[in-house]
């Protein structure tokens, strides 16, 4: 068999929207699973619309992503350049070689002469197409249009009949060339249209399979005679479902991030954009959920890509993103988790001793199976980073009779030991524990006083973590303070 190559083709007039990563996600997958080729091929022939600077970001994005390519714009490859605005020479040439055929022809109508016709077609309730007017033009009408100062637009003359797109997923689609006409694929400025763009890369490219969304199935119908006029082999199609929004409209800005760098800096890790996103298009023969990228390379087939639009559920996707937080290497998060934390002076800027970095793993640690995303990290680190505080809620937890005595106990215990790991931070509320549960006091009425007192907070980690993050001195100073408080409210209450 032939080698798979496949290709991402993004336009960069924006940054990578979610749906368009999904496209990608879905040809690199392909291209793994068929230990084939991926290729990045950048759409820019809108020269008005499109930036370096958004190239650049999707690029970023992709890899991010772990999407690596094979050959792509910035590393080249046998059949570059991967930029369209530089094959513009090859279009004209393709252009002028479909002239040559009879396959293509000149077209001299002016935009607003095609703008009346539009209009007087719809008028009359007709579908609005190209009507052929150029199509039979003699040499000498020609030169007529040419002296009237009009430019030629070149288009292809779509063979008469139907023509069948063959869907790997959905089987075979129909169009008559009837309701397509003949279509722009040079403009008169020189600049070629995105059907010839794309077909002619496509081939020249050696594309065998085109994965994009289910917008382009006319686009299609449109590409497969001029892949065929053009003498290239047309590649297999699989035209993937739209992602809505929760109210089944077109997934856009008001329904919340819509682009790839978005969800990145919101604390989402790549893993989990990947996972959702492959759910989201494709279902597995089984009903696991988690996949890291290399086990979807491994699970996908193109046959099972859904047909049906698929509706963006956010509340599936930080589920996925809390349990990749969890899987996740503990360095690896923790370098994440840096700059959110600076962000809300909790950490210095700058760099951290290998002390201070052992430390932020511990409290990472703890914390991270409170995470749906890594932005969140401040809310759960500011115990142990920030200042000692105890919250307004705490109190009620340190107004209990028992708590001061609670709290004298759990000092003197702490007193007659050095640091504590987490199995000296275990074996501390086990004797706690033990001491208590004769005068009744077990559950919550124990361990909330010495959890206010440790963080200040009525939620955070277990607390043998939080007696192995927080140095002996701390935590002293901190019962200290707590038993100080404990007191004043009992005092006040009293009076
Ligand atoms: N540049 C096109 C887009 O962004 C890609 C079309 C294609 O995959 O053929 O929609």
């Amino acid at each position: 068999m032939n080698e798979v190559r496949v290709r991402f083709a993004p336009s960069p007039t924006g940054h990578l929207h979610i749906g368009t990563a999904r496209t990608a996600l879905l040809n690199w997958l392909y291209a793994r699973r068929q230990q084939g080729v991926f290729i990045v091929r950048i759409e820019d022939t809108d020269r008005s619309r499109s930036t370096v600077i958004f190239e650049e970001s999707i690029l970023e994005d992709l890899a991010w992503m772990g999407l690596n390519w094979d050959e792509g714009p910035d590393i080249g490859g046998k059949y570059g350049p991967y930029r369209q605005s530089e094959r513009f020479e090859l279009y004209q040439q393709k252009a002028d070689e479909l002239i040559r055929l009879g396959q293509a022809y000149r077209c001299y109508c002016t935009p607003k002469e095609l703008e009346e016709r539009r209009k007087a077609m719809l008028a009359a309730g007709l579908m609005p197409k190209y009507e052929g007017t150029c199509r039979l033009l003699t040499e000498e009408q020609e030169a007529e249009c040419m002296a009237q100062g009009r430019k030629p637009a070149i288009r292809f003359r779509v063979p008469d009949g139907r023509i069948v797109v063959h869907d790997i997923t959905r089987g075979d689609i129909e169009f008559s060339s009837d309701v397509i006409g003949d279509f722009v694929i040079l403009r008169s400025d020189g600049s070629p249209s995105y059907h010839l763009a794309v077909v002619v890369d496509d081939g020249e490219m050696r594309i065998t399979h085109v994965i994009r969304g289910e917008d382009h199935i006319t686009n299609t119908a449109k590409h497969i005679p001029l892949f065929m006029a053009l003498g290239y082999p047309v590649p297999k199609f699989a035209h993937n479902a739209m992602i809505l929004g929760p109210d089944g409209g077109k997934l856009s800005k008001r329904h919340g991030a819509t682009s790839v760098s978005e969800y990145r800096a919101n604390g989402y890790l790549p893993e989990a954009i990947n996972n959702y996103l492959a759910l989201l298009s494709w279902a597995p023969e089984d009903t696991r959920e988690i996949f890291s990228l290399e086990e979807l390379a491994w699970a996908f087939t193109i046959e099972r890509i859904s047909k049906s639009p698929a509706i963006f559920d956010i509340n599936k996707l930080n589920w996925l993103s809390g349990q990749h937080i969890r899987l996740a290497s503990l360095e690896r998060i923790t370098n994440i988790c840096i700059p959110y934390l600076r962000e809300a002076g909790l950490l210095p800027e700058g760099g951290l001793s290998k002390k201070d970095f052992a430390r932020l793993m511990k409290i990472i640690e703890a914390v991270r199976g409170n995470l749906t995303v890594l932005s969140e990290i401040p809310e759960y680190a500011k115990i142990f980073l920030g200042e000692y505080e105890i919250e307004p809620e705490a109190d009620k937890w340190l107004i209990k009779p028992h708590a001061p005595e609670v709290l004298d106990a759990l000092l003197g215990l702490i007193y007659n030991r050095g640091e504590l790991d987490i199995e000296g931070g275990k074996k501390i509320m086990g004797l706690i524990r033990q001491a208590f549960k004769p005068l009744g006091i077990t559950g919550k009425d124990l361990f909330m006083p010495i959890r206010v007192a440790l963080t200040g907070s009525i939620k955070g980690p277990e607390l043998p973590h939080v007696l192995n993050i927080l140095d002996r001195a701390e935590i002293m100073s901190r019962i200290d303070k707590a038993i100080k408080r404990a007191q004043y409210l009992q005092e006040i209450r009293e009076e």
